[in-house]
């Protein structure tokens, strides 16, 4: 019996309408107009996640003339920084006293370290110490990206959604993934998603990994402010459900503050690199091999990116983070190394 054109062209559209659903269905509601409602108080809450606890810190800056070498590359590769402008700190929290947090910043990069260390130091550690550097550059409005276990902010991101929502991503590869791939690139979280009615937000609506680090910001204020059931996020139950589950209820809880917590996996060190010629020349970069041919000099000025620009970069970062998850190499525990100084 011939199949009828009718029933040939429904089998054809759902066809193309499974395949190209890249992320969320765009038929889902938005829950939120944006997460950064969650910042302050809110239905209720006397608070939000600008005020929960944080770990108090100690910084160290490193001397003028090496950098860690990842902050180095990120600055040279984007063209966010001439090298000579980085300061690198080792931030080291009290509740991770041997392995200091890698935080390096353009020197008129928007957020001050000071804020870096805070936003950062809200980060339950059981979360922050799947992070192994960041990075925050200038630019005319917040953006930020997240790859391989590196977190970089872009212009004035003081809003504590947008850390957790990076931070996020790392959960949904190291935590949440099997052998480190993104736990969002699997069917179980695309049946989760499209099991309800409604999204965080638009932005979820980007990608899977998008949806789950939004999610994932959710399940934050979850564990550490109030209920997320008491904002109606039903029409999202089986998505908040799940996450809940890998990030507050069990495991390592990677996403609630736990009093008396401490880091128990650590990141290699990252290797030192001289900043250029005019670092070397002062005397700066003694027992540091140069990696490089960059030739600007030291007081060059700061190369200018476009607003443009840096959204395309944003852009084909993301792409890259959420499309090429990469084994990550295995774990070493450090505690026992000497701390690097210049
Ligand atoms: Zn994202």
């Amino acid at each position: 019996m011939p199949i009828s054109k009718t029933s040939l062209l429904t089998l054809f559209t759902s066809a193309v309408a499974v395949l190209a659903q890249n992320g969320p269905p765009a038929s889902h509601a938005n829950k939120f107009s944006g997460l950064n409602v969650l910042d302050s108080a809110y239905s209720g809450a006397s608070f939000g996640l600008n005020n929960i606890p944080q770990s108090s810190y100690s910084k160290y800056k490193w001397p003028w003339g090496t950098l860690p070498k990842n902050c180095y590359d990120i600055a040279v590769n984007n063209n966010y920084c001439n090298p000579y402008d980085v300061e690198a700190y080792d931030i080291t929290y009290n509740d991770c006293p041997n392995n200091p947090a890698v935080v390096c910043r353009c020197n008129n990069a928007q957020v001050s370290i000071d804020t870096l260390a805070q936003k950062i130091g809200r980060i339950p550690v059981k979360a922050r110490q799947w992070i192994s550097h960041w990075t925050a550059w200038p630019a005319s409005s917040c953006n930020a990206w997240y790859q391989n276990g590196h977190v970089t902010i872009l212009g004035a991101c003081t809003a504590q959604s947008v850390y957790f929502h990076e931070v996020g991503h790392g959960m949904d590869q190291y935590v949440a993934g099997p052998g480190n791939n993104y736990y969002s690139a699997g069917q179980e979280w695309k049946n989760k998603v499209n099991a309800g009615t409604c999204v965080p937000d638009s932005y979820a609506k980007s990608s899977w990994q998008e949806s789950y680090a939004q999610v994932a910001v959710m399940a934050a204020y979850h564990g550490n402010v109030q209920s997320i059931w008491n904002l109606g996020v039903n029409c999202m139950a089986d998505q908040m459900g799940r996450v809940n589950e890998q990030l507050i209820d069990t495991g390592i809880k990677a996403y609630k503050y736990q009093q008396g917590a401490t880091c128990n996996r650590f990141w290699t060190r990252a290797q030192p690199v001289c900043m250029g010629p005019a670092a070397r020349d002062a005397g700066n970069c003694q027992g540091v091999s140069s990696i490089s041919t960059f030739s600007r000099v030291a007081d060059t000025p700061e190369i200018k990116i476009s607003d443009a620009t840096a959204a395309a970069i944003d852009e084909e970062r993301k792409k890259e983070a959420e499309t090429k998850a990469q084994p990550w190499p295995a774990a070493k525990h450090s505690a026992n190394e000497k701390k690097f100084s210049a």
